[in-house]
């Protein structure tokens, strides 16, 4: 009987152990199984770190071209439009005139547009005034409106035969030497580019020096450069006789620029001026 308890705890004994045995043969594989599973994840992450990473460069470079490609494009696009605008700009229009240097007499603005009456002293004249500069100055007038002033136009655009015209009429008026003095060769030219306007107002309606103490002269004196305009004649200027109420447009860029520095139009070197023309008509 004792003998074959033992026998069966022996027997018992060894299913055990061969059972221990071959799970730990079991586990044994399924531990090498699992680490070539973590070392196929690990060089999996590598890969696609390694991938994400080239794309990244590889996205980065693109982005890189596309900005520098499109710069190149734009800054071709505005040589084109400079080239352009240049060439359909009017170098005319920022001349300086003088008693020898004016304007041919077969000159005539691209474009003139007639001036709503509104903005004129006299509605019963027609007044016409170069195509581009017009919104500058029913603009200034109207924020002039609604600063409590009122600039009004007393003469625009005249063309060359308007001019002789008008010349002759106040020579027989006033004789040849007031006549010169006023209308003949002093902004004669500007007259003719179609940018300059004579001001006045409604209690000093001609051209007058008085007008320099009305509170719309003040207004232009402060504001007109705003909206590109300057005195071509003002006080103590060595060109010409002051003239308060001759404003001619030169564009906002250049008229700011004269207006912070304190010059004058005419003081200015011609090549300098220049420089304005293709910014002349930008807002
Ligand atoms: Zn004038």
């Amino acid at each position: 009987m004792q003998k074959t308890k033992i026998i069966i705890i022996v027997i018992i004994s060894l299913i055990i152990i061969s059972y221990v045995i071959i799970a730990e043969y079991r586990l044994n594989i399924l531990s090498k199984k699992i680490f070539s599973y973590e070392e196929s994840i690990k060089s999996l992450n590598t890969i696609t770190s390694l991938s994400k990473e080239s794309f990244d460069n590889l996205y980065s470079t693109l982005s890189r071209v596309i900005d520098e490609e499109s710069k190149k494009n734009k800054e071709l696009q505005d040589k084109v439009m400079n080239l352009d605008k240049l060439a359909k700009s009017d170098p005319e229009l920022l001349k300086k005139y003088s008693k020898v240097y004016f304007l041919n007499e077969n000159y005539s603005p691209i474009s003139t547009e007639k001036i709503p009456t509104d903005y004129i002293l006299n509605t019963n004249i027609e007044y016409k005034l170069h195509a581009n500069v017009l919104p500058f100055l029913t603009s200034m007038i109207d924020d002039a409106r609604r600063e409590g002033v009122e600039p009004l136009i007393v003469s625009a655009y005249r063309s060359f035969g308007t001019q002789a015209d008008l010349k002759t009429q106040k020579r027989v008026t006033y004789g040849a030497n007031t006549a010169n003095r006023f209308v003949a060769e002093q902004g004669y030219s500007e007259h003719q580019l179609g940018t300059t306007v004579d001001l006045a107002t409604k209690s000093m309606p001609s051209l007058s020096y008085r007008f320099d103490t009305t509170k719309e002269f003040e207004w232009l004196k402060n504001n007109a450069y705003k909206y590109g305009f300057v005195l071509s004649y003002p006080k103590g200027n060595s060109y010409y006789a002051y003239e308060p109420w001759h404003w001619r447009f030169i564009g906002i860029p250049l008229a700011t620029q004269l207006h912070q520095d304190g010059i004058y139009f005419y003081n200015l070197d011609q090549k300098f001026i220049d420089q304005y023309l293709l910014t002349m008509f930008d807002k």
